[in-house]
């Protein structure tokens, strides 16, 4: 492959930071177990507890509340995997929390109650019963559509109704505001690669009071939270993301007017396309776009093919073929969803990345067929 790439796709991934990359390689030679209590440990625990402050500066928590997993996929499945006895969610989210909810449904007989979504993504809490060992489960930010939910208001709701709420915000930090003190969630999963991290490495911010076992047994790390001997780099980068990243939150607008002129430009190029949840509060860099008819797998190929980076749909999904789960639960006709491209901006995407975009677009679907 030759010629310059076009990389449109933090949603699924964000290129590694150079700050993390160079948290990542000092900290390989820190080898020190962070448990023991000789310097060579004492070494590790401090980049650990370094991390943890800077990830807990980012979203808004005491560093006591963050506890290091392997990842948002991990954090998900913890905060699930108490013994709940409803646990009401829509189908609007991450697989990493639909599918734990719906194991826990079978292996421990919990009502599982689908909320909700409209049309323009936004979950709706109606008809849901509260009471102890009710858990609502909703995401801050949809990794497909970039639609924000009300998580503040569930909050409030899950308080007057004596129910527990965890939220995935995994797609927010650098790109919203974050505060985990007003959200009201009791729970919150993080992913570093999300903000320019490595891969493998999360967080699970487990508020004061909101008791929660250990997924795993074993040794006494992360405050006996969770057992393993620590990945002190992935971690190191992970908090060396999360210092960069709360520096992303002053170029959102930036990202914004791109999305807005990628979607004003796509659209006049293709009338017929559709934003997915326009009219809905989003994540400034995301973008759904559908082209009623067509195949998103083939438009991601041919524009790769053309250097360009973007997704169908949820990067852990596109690869099979199949309807996004997320258009299907917004109600939208398999004929749109079927032909849905998820375009996510992030900090280091230009003017230039945008026209190149809108460029190969107007190739591929704009009547002249460049794709051949
Ligand atoms: N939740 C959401 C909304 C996501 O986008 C992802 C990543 N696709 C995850 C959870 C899982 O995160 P991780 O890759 O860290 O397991």
């Amino acid at each position: 492959m030759s010629g310059r790439r076009t990389y449109l796709d933090y949603n699924a991934t964000q290129p590694l930071r150079p700050e993390a990359r160079d948290a990542m390689v000092a900290a390989l030679d820190v080898f020190g177990n962070a448990s023991s209590v000789h310097a060579e440990g004492r070494r590790a625990r401090a980049l650990i507890d370094e991390a943890r402050e800077s990830v807990a500066a980012l979203v808004g928590a005491h560093p006591g509340e963050v506890v290091f997993t392997s990842g948002a996929t991990e954090a998900n499945t913890w905060a699930l995997s108490a013994p709940w006895t409803r646990i009401a969610l829509a189908g609007t989210e991450h697989d990493s929390v639909r599918a734990p909810a719906a194991a826990i449904a079978t292996a421990r007989g919990a009502e599982v109650i689908e909320l909700p979504v409209s049309g323009d993504g936004r979950v709706h809490l109606d008809g849901v019963r509260g009471g102890d060992g009710t858990l609502i489960a909703l995401q801050l930010a949809n990794n497909e559509t970039g639609v924000l939910q009300d998580v503040v208001a569930a909050g409030l709701w899950a308080t007057e109704n004596g129910a527990r709420l965890h939220t995935d915000a995994v797609q927010a930090p650098g790109r919203i505001a974050l505060d985990f003190r007003t959200l009201g969630a009791a729970t919150m999963s993080l992913s570093g690669h999300k903000i320019g991290g490595p891969k493998g490495i999360g967080a699970l911010v487990i508020g004061a009071g909101a008791a929660l076992d250990p997924l795993f047994a074993g040794g006494g790390q992360e405050l006996r939270r969770r057992a393993g001997t620590e990945n002190v780099a992935a971690i190191a980068g992970f908090g060396a993301a999360a210092r960069a990243a709360f520096r992303d939150l002053e170029g959102a607008k930036r990202l914004g007017a791109l999305r807005d002129r990628l979607e004003r430009e796509v659209l006049a190029v293709t009338p017929e396309a559709i934003v997915i949840a326009a009219e809905a509060p989003r994540l400034p860099n995301t973008s759904s776009i559908a082209l009623p008819g067509a195949s998103a797998e083939t438009l991601v190929i041919k524009l790769d093919l053309m250097g360009l980076a973007v997704s169908a749909g949820a990067a852990c999904s596109s690869g099979k073929v199949g309807e996004s789960h997320v258009l299907a639960a917004m109600g939208l006709r398999s004929e749109i969803a079927q032909g849905a491209v998820r375009v996510s901006l992030g900090p280091d995407t230009t003017e230039d990345a945008i026209a190149a975009f809108v460029a190969a677009w107007k190739g591929i679907c704009g009547g002249t067929s460049l794709a051949a």
